[in-house]
């Protein structure tokens, strides 16, 4: 698809990386505000090595090598087409895109997925609200305290019970196939399609860009199924290991606050932000996933477990808990008293006296102790053994990063509680840290974009580069960081003195580019649509920043003539010279008596290779 350059340009313009960035990521400014820094959300980034900076609009990884621009950072992290991320950003930018040719027609397409979430989220809300069959749904929620405000915030919606409500209601809007895309129906055995959560009160799944992606139903009062939930099933948009509950409404609490508290139900979440303690979600009816985890730990430093103060909230809480110490996440475990849910707390005790709870939450790793403390007999030399075992392999899973102050304390708050000496405790932590190794070697790194890129390019990002790498990369480091000085390289050089297959492609777009409007890195990098192309772009640019080439251009020579810069007169010429050297080398083959046997040498291929090897001469002597 064709977009003018026009209007990529434009949703660029307004478009602020580090504002876009910055909602996926918690940023730290550095240098007065021109970088930022953040962990990477393309790998299992435990320091921050994202570096995002303001001046040239594009982002970095030093660890996964994603890179790119605005439109990149959408593809990569939504796992979009560029069409789609220019979508994306068009709509978060106000600015309208040109309608026609615009929108795909099949049926599976992601635009026409969210279309018909959305459009079944607002009636299904309003069934809610208006329809006579909803009446129990009203009194169930009601029932819950719900308010208005958050009824309407949330979604709240209702589907009659009727198993083809639904296909009826769209008839002329969607399809029944497109129904299907977004799991709002499913197909009968026999042929032909039903509707799902008959009967059952919705709470809308939305993403973080609060848009619907499915549906929790619960059953009502009295209903004797057996699933008290049901979620809709899987769809390219909905996936239940990734998404939490309620990130749309929390994630600017969450951010503020770097704290997040996660429920068990949906009503929890909802009635936590009703009472304004709003950095509250809760996961899809599934346990905690390591990608749940990656995903909140982007927005917060801290994650908060609520559960019921029972036996079952006690079971799941040290479940989860090696899952997040693995993860070098601050994460504490709440158990509300008296085995009251949130809900019941807080209709009971108030928000403050939940927030004085997650301000005191204990640490997961002392929650543990305590839980094994009850497990086993403390007082028996075999009870304390089995804690201190149980309690070094929940440790010796957490990363090297975390080995720090909090692990100290904890090392002597173990050798304390079972009366041991602290080298004691510490070196049975070391085997078993060497036995947990051998067991799980270290996932070998990121499934990120880099890994599809050509070997030639992945060479260069390893920092693998030949002498000819080197020269070339230095020529196109220097228009990264001087696109200006296109002009003096565009009149010495062309596409075909580069080798290097990206680099050389990359040259010439650079040229192209410049001729046809003034341009500046941004503009270049955002009218490519190749991500590949895009990062290897990206990827100089920061090479140019990490040498100062600004600086080394600035540089004059003794020249007053010359207003090229001697840096990069200095990288031409060496290319230069390089192709005519090779050109002498084909030359030499050519004339060369195994080949040309019998030719007596032209006079002009003596002269110009008398000229080339003096040339190479005072090359030498000079270089
Ligand atoms: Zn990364």
């Amino acid at each position: 698809m064709d977009f003018s350059s026009d209007i990529k340009e434009q949703v660029r313009s307004q478009t602020d990386i580090v504002a876009l960035i910055g909602e996926a990521v918690a940023l730290t400014p550095q240098r007065g505000g021109r970088e930022h820094v953040g962990l990477c959300c393309f790998h299992d980034d435990h320091n921050p090595s994202m570096r995002v900076y303001a001046d040239r609009q594009s982002y970095r990884c030093w660890v996964c090598n994603a890179g790119g621009d605005c439109f990149s950072f959408v593809q990569e992290r939504e796992k979009v087409s560029f069409p789609e991320a220019l979508e994306i950003l068009a709509k978060r930018a106000g600015i309208k895109l040109p309608e026609r040719g615009f929108r795909k027609s099949d049926d599976g397409s992601r635009s026409q997925i969210y279309e018909a979430l959305l459009w079944a989220q607002e009636l299904f809300h309003k069934t809610f609200l208006q329809d006579a069959s909803a009446q129990p749904a009203r009194d169930y929620i009601a029932s819950r305290g719900m308010s208005d405000e958050m009824i309407k915030q949330f979604r709240i919606g209702y589907h009659p019970n009727s198993w083809d409500w639904l296909l009826g209601q769209a008839r002329g809007k969607f399809k029944p196939e497109q129904l299907l895309a977004a799991r709002l129906i499913g197909e009968r055995d026999s042929g032909g399609y039903h509707d799902h959560f008959v009967d059952r009160v919705l709470f809308p799944i939305r993403n973080e860009r609060a848009q619907a992606v499915g549906f929790g139903g619960r059953i009502l009062p009295g209903n004797p199924h057996p699933a008290k939930y049901w979620n809709s099933p899987e769809s390219p948009v909905f996936q239940k290991s990734k998404l939490v509950f309620a990130l749309d409404a929390a994630r600017d609490e969450i951010r503020k606050t770097e704290t997040v508290l996660i429920c068990e139900g949906y009503t929890d979440v909802i009635a936590c932000h009703q009472y304004g303690v709003k950095n509250t979600v809760a996961t899809l009816g599934t346990a905690l996933t390591d990608q749940h985890v990656t995903t909140l730990k982007r927005f917060a430093k801290k994650v908060v477990l609520v559960y019921d103060g029972d036996d079952a909230g006690l079971a799941a809480a040290e479940r989860v808990l090696e899952r997040f110490i693995a993860q070098d996440v601050d994460l504490r475990i709440l158990t509300l008293p008296g085995g009251h849910d949130p809900d019941e707390f807080l209709a009971a005790e108030g928000a403050d006296a939940l927030r004085q709870l997650i301000e005191t939450a204990p640490e997961a790793l002392d929650f543990k102790l305590k839980c094994l403390q009850a497990k086993y007999p403390i007082k028996t030399l075999d009870g304390r053994q089995r804690i201190l075992e149980e309690m070094l392999e929940v440790v010796a899973a957490a990363p090297k990063s975390s080995q720090t102050v909090r692990e100290g304390l904890l090392m002597v708050a173990i050798a304390e509680k079972l009366g041991l000496r602290e080298e004691q405790v510490r070196s049975r932590l070391a085997e078993i840290r060497g036995q947990v190794a051998q067991r799980a070697p270290r996932r070998v790194a990121e499934e990120s974009a880099a890994q599809l890129l050509p070997d030639e390019t992945q060479r260069l990002y390893r920092g693998q580069l030949t002498i000819h790498d080197r020269m070339e990369c230095e020529l196109l480091e220097i228009l990264a960081a001087a696109p200006g000085l296109v002009r003096f390289v565009r009149e010495e050089l062309d596409e075909l003195d580069i080798r290097h297959p990206q680099l050389q492609l990359l040259l010439g777009l650079m040229v192209s580019h410049a001729e046809r409007q003034s341009w500046s890195f941004q503009s270049f990098v955002g009218a490519m649509e190749d991500q590949g192309l895009k990062n290897l772009a990206t990827w100089l640019d920061h090479q140019a920043r990490s040498k100062d080439l600004t600086a080394k251009l600035r540089e004059t020579g003794d020249d007053s003539e010359e207003t090229c810069p001697p840096f990069l007169r200095r990288s031409i010429e060496n290319l230069k010279w390089r192709r005519e050297e090779q050109s002498q080398q084909h030359r030499e083959a050519s004339m060369s008596p195994e080949l040309g046997e019998g030719s007596p040498p032209h006079d002009d291929f003596l002269r110009q290779a008398l000229q080339f090897h003096q040339r190479r001469a005072t090359k030498r002597t000079t270089a």
